[in-house]
């Protein structure tokens, strides 16, 4: 039991950071407690990569019977029931949450329900109850979705991707505010299932993080299914009216106009989950928000280490779990990568056609002067 042990590693969050660090840290002879206030998997599992793809994987397959009819199968496709995609969703979800417990407790690996607060730089409590000691901590908790003030969110018709994975019914109509890969798969999904879909990016491009020539041949793609998406395009704000909601848009070089919808999805970015958990209290610093950390993934606080979404990192869950085992291996004395190279990770954006990356893109080896190829 947690209470009243002493652990080598005191981790605060099973995401993809904190559950792939406990594991770690057991294999090196380490004893690690998880303190969770959700589900084991964290978002990744529970609310990011896993449902998400589970709905890209059927909408994949929907799509396809396109091509079926192409090759003269009469199809009706009218009789989709989403409750079930959606439902099919939440069970590989689960399944795989169930996963990460039995992972943790083949691996020793003590699983806390409750929310921690850091109380001590050895020491985390729970609920405001349980005292679990640590000779390390590892923060771990994660990020949140971003909600704009113009633009109030109510998981309902105004959704972030929270929302958007937990809908049972599709909207007619769906405008995604953010164009990057949330944005775009989302986009991608919808259409497959039937939905009038809208992109609005306030950047010149979707996917902008992206090599421009993915961004266009992506947008090519979209345009042909019927995607429309408004690039440079600020959303400036929204009414809602019994029939739906009108937003406002300016592009950057054009008149101010509307557009209507029945759901809009803001998908503009996410925020660290810094507050509430202890970290002033200790004088652990932060930096924009994120934990600020350096070599090994440690604070400013020599006992406290941060990893995954909760710093400033690309905000992926193989990068979560990476700098989760370098933390871990440097709290257990062995030597290895200081960090993650940023230019060595590699990016998978799940819509059709897949976009995947490696590496600087063209236009920084252009800026960086690096000789490159076309
Ligand atoms: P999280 O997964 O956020 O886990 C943090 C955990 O900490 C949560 O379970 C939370 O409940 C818990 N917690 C927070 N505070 C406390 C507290 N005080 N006490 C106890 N527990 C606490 N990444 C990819 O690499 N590939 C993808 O295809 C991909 N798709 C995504 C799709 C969507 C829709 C979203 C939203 C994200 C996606 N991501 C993807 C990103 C990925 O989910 C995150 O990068 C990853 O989950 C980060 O892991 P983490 O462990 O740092 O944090």
């Amino acid at each position: 039991m947690a209470e009243n042990k002493r652990y080598d590693v005191v981790i605060i969050g099973a995401g993809p950071a904190g559950y792939v660090g406990a594991i770690r840290a057991s294999q090196l002879g380490l004893s690690a407690c998880v303190i969770e206030k959700e589900k084991p998997g964290g978002v990744c599992l529970n609310m990011g990569c896993i449902p998400s793809k589970a709905l890209i994987h059927q909408a994949s397959h929907f799509r396809s019977a396109v091509g079926l009819e192409a090759m003269g199968v009469k199809l009706d496709r009218s009789g989709l029931n989403y409750e079930k995609v959606f439902k099919k969703s939440r069970k590989v979800a689960e399944t795989l949450s169930r996963g990460v417990s039995y992972l943790m407790k083949k691996n020793s690996v003590d699983l806390v329900a409750g929310a921690g607060v850091i109380t001590g730089p050895n020491e985390v409590t729970v609920d405001g109850e349980t005292k679990i000691a640590g000779a390390h901590i590892l923060v771990a908790t994660g990020s949140s979705p971003v909600e704009l003030p113009a633009f109030p969110v109510d998981e309902r018709t105004v959704l972030t991707s929270n929302g958007a994975l937990m809908l049972t019914e599709l909207p007619t109509r769906l405008v995604i505010l953010g164009g990057g890969y949330i944005g775009c798969e989302f986009a991608y999904v919808m259409n497959a299932f039937g939905v009038e879909v809208i992109v609005v990016e306030m950047l010149d491009r979707i996917l902008p993080m992206e090599d421009p020539e993915i961004s266009t041949l992506l947008a090519r793609t979209f345009d042909k299914r019927g995607i429309t998406i408004h690039a440079s395009t600020r959303a400036a704000g929204m009414r809602k009216t019994s029939v739906g909601i009108y937003l406002d848009l300016e592009p950057a070089d054009g008149d101010a106009f509307s557009v209507s919808t029945d759901s809009l999805l803001v998908v503009v970015g996410r925020t660290p989950n810094t507050a509430g958990i202890g970290l002033e209290s200790i004088g652990v610093e932060t930096e924009k928000g994120f934990v600020a950390v350096g070599d090994y993934y440690r604070t400013n606080v020599s006992t406290v280490y941060a990893v995954g979404d909760v710093v400033a990192s690309p905000l992926l869950a193989h990068v979560a779990s990476k700098e989760a085992e370098i933390a871990v291996e440097h709290m257990a004395g062995r030597r290895s990568a200081r960090r993650i190279d940023p230019d060595l990770i590699p990016t998978a954006v799940y819509t059709e056609p897949q976009v995947a990356s490696f590496g600087i893109n063209e236009v920084r080896a252009k800026t960086a002067g690096i000789p490159h190829e076309t």
